[in-house]
């Protein structure tokens, strides 16, 4: 387990490495990515520091959305962006390398190279409703929060 004492990015929030900032409030921070997969592709964390999404505080959450959103409009808007991609890795299966919640906002432009790809499995209607079921079960026990 990643300490607040050794995360990379609780150390930018600390101002103890640099780093390219394009949004900073109390809670939120957004930087450029070191190691962009295009031009002002951003990264967006609740300053607070928690290893995944799961673990985090859903208001900080909510708070990092936000910002997102604006970053996305603003890729859009000053960076000429013809799309933007929202990503967000949670545990090393999904790619997850820097244990402190972020999320990815990549601009797109034409003709880049980045590659989001995924294979489709094909599920049955019966088993669509068997995922449903156990994924409505798992909202009402772990949400605080009405949508
Ligand atoms: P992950 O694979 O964990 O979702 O993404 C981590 C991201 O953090 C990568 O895109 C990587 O380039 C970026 N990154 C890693 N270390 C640093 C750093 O020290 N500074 C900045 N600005 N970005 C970093
Ligand atoms: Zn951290």
């Amino acid at each position: 387990m990643v300490t607040e004492a050794d995360c990379i990015f609780c150390k930018i929030v600390r101002g103890e490495i640099p780093s390219k900032k394009v949004y900073e409030d109390k809670d939120t921070l957004a930087f450029l990515d070191i190691n962009p997969a295009n031009p002002g592709h951003t990264l967006v964390v609740p300053k607070k520091h928690s290893e995944d999404i799961t673990k985090s505080d859903e208001e900080d959450i909510a708070k990092v959305m936000r910002v997102v959103k604006n970053i996305t409009t603003n890729l859009k808007e000053k960076m000429n962006a013809i799309g933007v991609n929202v990503m967000q890795n949670n545990g090393k299966p999904a790619g997850q390398i820097v244990a402190h919640t972020h999320f990815h906002v990549i601009p797109r432009y034409p003709n880049d190279v980045v590659v989001i790809s995924y294979q489709r499995v094909q599920l049955s209607d019966e088993q669509l409703e068997e995922i449903r079921k156990k994924l409505s079960e798992e909202k009402k026990r772990s949400f605080d929060f009405d949508f």
